[in-house]
């Protein structure tokens, strides 16, 4: 990747990191998740990128995929262990991260150390040519010498320009895979650490969507969803919240769509036994020697 490619990348980690850290620091009793998604995506935009996807808020066993509806009005409560995954992007190239904070309390300061140390240890030993077994069992690893185990289910990935999840895998435990990683690679990194079992399941859908293409008997309104979202989503993830930017009220369409395949809804990933779970995430460009921190 020559220089200037690669100040695009390091520019749209910056915003996710800036991004982040502001989310992070909004997070208090009483505060509303959707005020914590606005203002993050707001200052994505006005800091001239994009949002890549919709800010991820997630509670206590709920590991990934939800974010709050427009006007949502729950509100964090004193107790809460919170993941907050952003990104931002410049047309295409994408910066990811997400960090864990707990709402008041210091119950789970261990659990989320292990997260964030064994993300630490990954990017100590991470350069081109090494195996993806060898980064899952270093994270493994870190997260059992402090009591915890890794979700084996949820995994890093390497990212394209408009290609969050690009093809690559980085597993949070040694899976025995030869592959590697090569040199000049944009790879997410993203340990779970969790007091369950280490798997997470399905539960209901969520409010992210994806647009997938136009099937069965479309209403005008979907039509016309369907459209935005092919021409201003570039398929990448969005939310409620993104769409009514470009269409008044979009609910009922955005439900039919989903109903009707047209646009999937990913699902809320929670633990499978109600474990609690932490998260740290970094996206990293990986050289001959080693790599570089997009999202510090
Ligand atoms: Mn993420
Ligand atoms: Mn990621």
């Amino acid at each position: 990747m020559d220089e200037d490619e690669l100040s695009l990348w390091k520019k749209a980690g910056s915003i996710s990191a800036r991004a982040r850290d502001l989310g992070a620091s909004m997070i208090e009793e009483g505060v509303t998740y959707d005020e914590v998604a606005t203002t993050v995506e707001d200052f994505i935009r006005d800091q001239g990128a994009e949002v890549a996807f919709p800010a991820n808020i997630a509670l206590n066993d709920v590991a990934a995929h939800y974010t709050p509806r427009p006007g949502d009005r729950d509100r964090f409560n004193y107790g809460d262990l919170v993941k907050i995954d952003v990104g931002a992007h410049i047309d295409g190239r994408i910066g990811d991260t997400a960090l864990t904070v707990e709402v008041g309390s210091n119950t789970y300061g261990e659990l989320i150390k292990a997260a964030k140390r064994s993300l630490e240890s990954a990017i100590e030993v991470i350069r081109g040519g090494i195996s993806l077994s060898t980064i899952g069992s270093i994270v493994e690893r870190t997260m059992n010498e402090m009591g915890f185990k890794p979700i084996v289910n949820l995994t890093g990935h390497s990212i394209e320009r408009f290609n969050l999840h690009a093809g690559l895998s980085v597993p949070n435990y040694d899976d025995r895979s030869r592959d590697y990683i090569p040199p000049d690679t944009i790879v997410a990194v993203e340990p779970f650490a969790t007091t369950g079992v280490g798997e997470v399941k399905s539960w209901k859908r969520s409010n992210i969507f994806r647009y997938v293409r136009p099937r069965g008997h479309l209403k005008e309104d979907q039509k016309e969803v369907l459209e935005v979202l092919k021409r201003e989503s570039r398929h990448l993830p969005f939310s409620e919240r993104w769409l009514s930017r470009y269409i008044e009220n979009p609910e009922k369409a955005l439900r039919g769509l989903v109903r009707a395949g047209s646009v999937y809804s990913y699902p809320i990933l929670r633990e499978t036994s109600g474990g609690m779970v932490a998260q740290w995430e970094h996206t990293l460009y990986v050289t001959e020697r080693g790599c570089r921190v997009l999202t510090y």
